[in-house]
Order: structure tokens, then C-alpha cells, then sequence
């Protein structure tokens, strides 16, 4: 069986329409399937109408979270919830082209147990967004080894796949990046982007800014080192400066060069800020993270 995880959030225009769209698609192909509904604490109608939909159609699932929790806790739910020999997750606006669902399956069949959807096209998107973009997925691509230039969360993973992916403990995760972290044989699907249909994008200017951060932290350690850097730089420039003060000081001179001053205590003060930052940053990553705390918590859920 093929499970099909739709993380949703307010999305209630979409759910009738996507499951009665991926439904036919999948019934013309006889794949026996679910469709597995996660409300990601919506503050629409979006619940109401998955349990309409389930009552039409009994191989839809609802779950449904306390709150908004975010897409990737949205996805680790679906994946804990379904049943499939493989599943496919894909974004419930139809972004996604749901005829490339059954390529992907096609692929499964053939023995491939991850099948990437890769982006050929990024859609309609801003200048700045496009470069923002391009920066993040270059600093992601380096942090995993894995090119994500084109990466997106459209995939099929079978079930082995989902076991060891449910088995990382972490939870501030990038799904994108670990599914291919876990290995596996895997390939791609190329896809288009298409137009949302209705509803709106989740996404604004600081929710993705602040997601790019937390994937990069959750990934890499770059920032971190370049702590060392700044404090290897940070030497070379004091040996330096400390020589000529010397010279200075023997010369006679050593009364002169108080701006000098004034500028190392500002540059060395800011390089000392910056570099807590970072620290305190993961500080922060490894303090959420050892809580332990649940990734979400069902509130309601269908049969
Ligand atoms: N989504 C979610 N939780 C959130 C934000 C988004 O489950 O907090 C879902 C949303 O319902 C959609 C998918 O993630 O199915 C992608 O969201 P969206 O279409 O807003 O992103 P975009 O396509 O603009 O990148
Ligand atoms: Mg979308």
C-alpha cells in the first residue's frame, strides 16, 4: 500500500480537491492507497473538512495537532501514522504534481527506496527570494554533502526509509536534508512547480529567514568554527599591532595613537559579541533539544 502524507495548514480550500484529485489519479492506476491528512493546528476549517472527506472517502485519514507545530513535525506525524510499504509526502495545494506520484511509485516498484522530486523550475518567485534561496540551499548543500540546490520536500520513501528516519531523535530537523542523509538507493523525479490553487502561501520574508537559520544550525556547524576563524585572524592582527606598539615604545613615542585604541577595543569587542552569538545560538539549539520535549502532540484523530 501507498500512504500519501498532506501536511496542512489552513488549507481548508484545498482538501476536498486534493483528495478527490490524487484519488482518481491513483484509482485509474490501481494503487491501493491512503491519504493521511495532517492538520497542522489550522485555524480554519481545515479539520472539518478532512472528517467531510473521510465520510465520502474511507481510505482518507485525519490527524489532527494541538497547535501549529510546523510542517516537519507534520511530516514525522504522518510518517508515525502510516501504514504503506512506502510513502509518498507531498504539500496538500497541489503544488506538487500529483500525476508524478505515480513515477514515483513506478520507480519503487523498480527497487528504488528513496525517489527525490526534484525542482526543475522554483515557480513564481521574487528576485531577492530566488537569491536567498540560492544562498541557503549552497550553505545546505555544503553542511549535508548532498546538493539541495533544487531539493524539495516531494518525495517517496519506503518503509525501511521511514523506520530510520522516525529513529533520529533530534528535533529541530530538515526533512529534505535527511532523507537523503540516511542513504539508501535512491533517484529523482523532475517536476514543475505549479501555481498555488487557492489559499495562500505560508510563507512570509521572516518565517523563511528564520527557517533557513534553524535548518542551517540544525545541520552544520560551520558558524561555529567561524568562532576559531575570527579568533585566528583576531591574533594575527594583535601580534602585528603589538610590535609596533613595541617599537613605539622604545622609540619614545608611545603617548600617540589613541584612536588606535579606541578602534581595537570596538573591533575586538564586536568580533567577541558575534562569536557568543553563535555560541549562544546552538546554546539555545542543544537546551530545546535536551529537554526532550514531544515534536507534537495529537489532539484528534480519525478512527
Ligand atoms: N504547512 C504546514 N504547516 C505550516 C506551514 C505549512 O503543514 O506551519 C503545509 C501547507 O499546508 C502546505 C505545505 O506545508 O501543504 C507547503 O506550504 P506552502 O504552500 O504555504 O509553502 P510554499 O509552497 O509557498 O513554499
Ligand atoms: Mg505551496
Amino acid at each position: 500500500m501507498l500512504s500519501v502524507i498532506l501536511p496542512s495548514y489552513n488549507e481548508e480550500l484545498m482538501i476536498k480537491t486534493t483528495s478527490k484529485t490524487l484519488s482518481d489519479i491513483l484509482e485509474k492506476e490501481k494503487i491501493d492507497y491512503e491519504l493521511i491528512f495532517v492538520d497542522d493546528g489550522s485555524k480554519d476549517d481545515t479539520w472539518h473538512e478532512i472528517m467531510e472527506e473521510k465520510s465520502t472517502n474511507s481510505r482518507v485519514r485525519g490527524v489532527r495537532f494541538s497547535r501549529n507545530f510546523g510542517k516537519e513535525a507534520a511530516i514525522f506525524a504522518g510518517l508515525a501514522e502510516g501504514q504503506g510499504d512506502c510513502t509518498v509526502i507531498m504539500d496538500c495545494d497541489l503544488q506538487h504534481p500529483p500525476e508524478k506520484v505515480v513515477e514515483m511509485y513506478r520507480l519503487w516498484e523498480q527497487g528504488y527506496a528513496v525517489v527525490e522530486g526534484v525542482k526543475t523550475s522554483r515557480g513564481s518567485e521574487s528576485f531577492i527570494h530566488r537569491m536567498c534561496a540560492n544562498a541557503f540551499y549552497r550553505i545546505m548543500s555544503k553542511a549535508t554533502g548532498v546538493n539541495m540546490k533544487n531539493a524539495s520536500d516531494f518525495k517517496l520513501i519506503d518503509s525501511k526509509v521511514v523506520k530510520a528516519i522516525l529513529k533520529c531523535p533530534e528535533k529541530n530537523v530538515f526533512f529534505r536534508a535527511l532523507s537523503s542523509w540516511v542513504g539508501f538507493k535512491s533517484t529523482i523525479v523532475e517536476f514543475d512547480v505549479n501555481e498555488r490553487v487557492a489559499g495562500e502561501s505560508k510563507w512570509n520574508g521572516k518565517s523563511l529567514f528564520i527557517y533557513a537559520i534553524t535548518n542551517i544550525v540544525a545541520f552544520s556547524t560551520a558558524p561555529l568554527q567561524f568562532v576559531s576563524i575570527a579568533g585566528f585572524f583576531t591574533f594575527l592582527f594583535a601580534v602585528v599591532m603589538g610590535i609596533q606598539s613595541l617599537i613605539r615604545y622604545f622609540n619614545g613615542k608611545a603617548l600617540e595613537g589613541f584612536t588606535t585604541v579606541i578602534l581595537l577595543i570596538l573591533l575586538i569587542g564586536s568580533v567577541l559579541m558575534i562569536s557568543l552569538g553563535f555560541i549562544g545560538y546552538y546554546l539555545a539549539k542543544i537546551y530545546e533539544e535536551i529537554k526532550g520535549r514531544p515534536r507534537y502532540i495529537i489532539s484528534d484523530k480519525t478512527d
